[in-house]
């Protein structure tokens, strides 16, 4: 046996099945599958392995700010930043999480509760991306809760959650409350260029990204915060250290690699689609997206959201955005519930009141497999 054998790798899990043009296609989750493509072309530059006897100790960073924080994992988030130009990151304290979806807890758990001790009231603009009020409330705490729509909310005392470009309808966002006792946390989960102009540096409090939706690898479950306020910061931390303590050593040493192999494509190696992440998925994007737009032209009982465009500083030219959503309403006499309507035509999607709103409008993600996103085009087409 050679040494190369014998690091052969993992027997992957299958995840969703494939699709056929009769089978029900799942465009519910945003699952980002669309980015296989990609890595299949970067070879090794992407693969890690991890002798057995490697990585077993709780700790990363003994005398670093997040114990738990991989070197490696924080210098390659921090040259990304820099190379996108999406967020500063002079003077933020970085924090990972397992997924954003934990450091989204840590960041609500780190701002509650109000300075008189009652709940802080957690909010977003409808509509807004479906699990913050699940998550927000399924521990029913004492210390914040889910009070929905930002627009329509009257108190003080609130969280509010930016997310930009939006889950589930692309939109970009400012804050809507500007009260003083007002926060906000900034999610950012789609800040990259694949799907929006980079029009500034952000540079707001808490700031939450996620490699799932900027490289594609949702199932290594690694996200990360950039938190200005270093009681805050401290306060996540400790929330990641009672819930799990610290994050996986493999997962962030995976997105470290992963991370650098995109950064090295852009800074090191031949222009070329098979280096540049960001360009190849954009591309992508837009012909799905154009794709998307003449068949709901031409079906007349449907509509999509303005199509937008901006001076990107990443690109260095004028692109027009690609949400990873579609926000699909439809305006034919008696569908009241587009969700169900949709899935008797075997497309699985998630409808508007799990966003706040009405049920004539649904999500769809624009991130699945070519093969699920064109039986999905064929199933509109065929809908008068
Ligand atoms: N924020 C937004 C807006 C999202 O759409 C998602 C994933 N659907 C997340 C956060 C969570 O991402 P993850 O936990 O996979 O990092």
């Amino acid at each position: 046996r050679s040494d190369d054998e014998e690091i052969t790798v993992v027997e992957p899990s299958q995840g969703k099945p494939p699709v056929t043009h009769d089978s029900i296609v799942n465009l519910d989750h945003g699952d980002p599958t669309m980015y296989k493509g990609f890595w299949r072309k970067t070879g090794n530059r992407a693969t890690i392995a991890i002798p057995g006897w490697q990585m077993m100790s709780y700790f990363s960073d003994l005398s670093g700010f997040c114990w738990f924080l991989e070197p490696g994992f924080e210098r390659e988030v921090r040259r990304l930043h820099r190379l996108v130009g999406n967020a500063v990151v002079d003077g933020y304290h970085l924090l990972v999480g397992t997924g954003s979806t934990q450091l989204f807890q840590a960041a609500i758990y780190a701002l509650s509760p109000a300075e008189d001790g009652t709940p802080m009231s957690v909010v977003s603009p409808a509509p807004y991306y479906s699990s913050y009020p699940s998550v927000t409330n399924f521990l029913n705490s004492g210390l914040y809760r889910w009070d929905g729509d930002a627009n329509t909310f009257e108190g003080s005392n609130s969280i509010e959650l930016v997310c930009s470009p939006n889950n589930p309808d692309g939109g970009i966002r400012k804050a809507v409350i500007t009260s003083k006792s007002g926060k906000t946390i900034h999610d950012f989960a789609y800040y990259w260029p694949q799907y929006a102009p980079i029009t500034e540096t952000a540079a707001h409090d808490i700031m939450m990204f996620t490699v799932s939706k900027c490289t594609g690898h949702a199932g290594t479950r690694i996200g990360w915060a950039l938190v200005k306020d270093t009681e805050v910061a401290q306060k996540m931390i400790k929330f990641i250290e009672l819930n799990t303590i610290g994050v996986s050593k493999d997962s962030q040493l995976r997105a470290a690699k992963i991370l650098k192999a995109i950064c090295d494509g852009y800074e090191l190696l031949p222009i070329g689609e098979a280096n540049r992440l960001f360009h190849f998925a954009q591309q992508k994007m837009a012909e799905r997206w154009s794709k998307l737009r003449a068949t709901v032209a031409a079906s007349g009982i449907f509509s999509l959201p303005n199509q937008f465009s901006g001076y990107c500083t990443f690109a260095k030219e004028t692109v027009t955005a690609n949400p990873p959503f579609a926000w699909l309403r439809c305006h034919k006499d008696g569908v009241e519930d587009l969700e169900a309507f949709l899935r008797k035509h075997k497309i699985f999607t998630r409808g508007g009141p799990r966003f706040g709103v009405d049920g004539r409008v649904v999500r769809v993600s624009m991130l699945d497999t070519d093969e699920a996103f064109n039986v999905f085009i064929d199933r509109v087409a065929s809908m008068k």
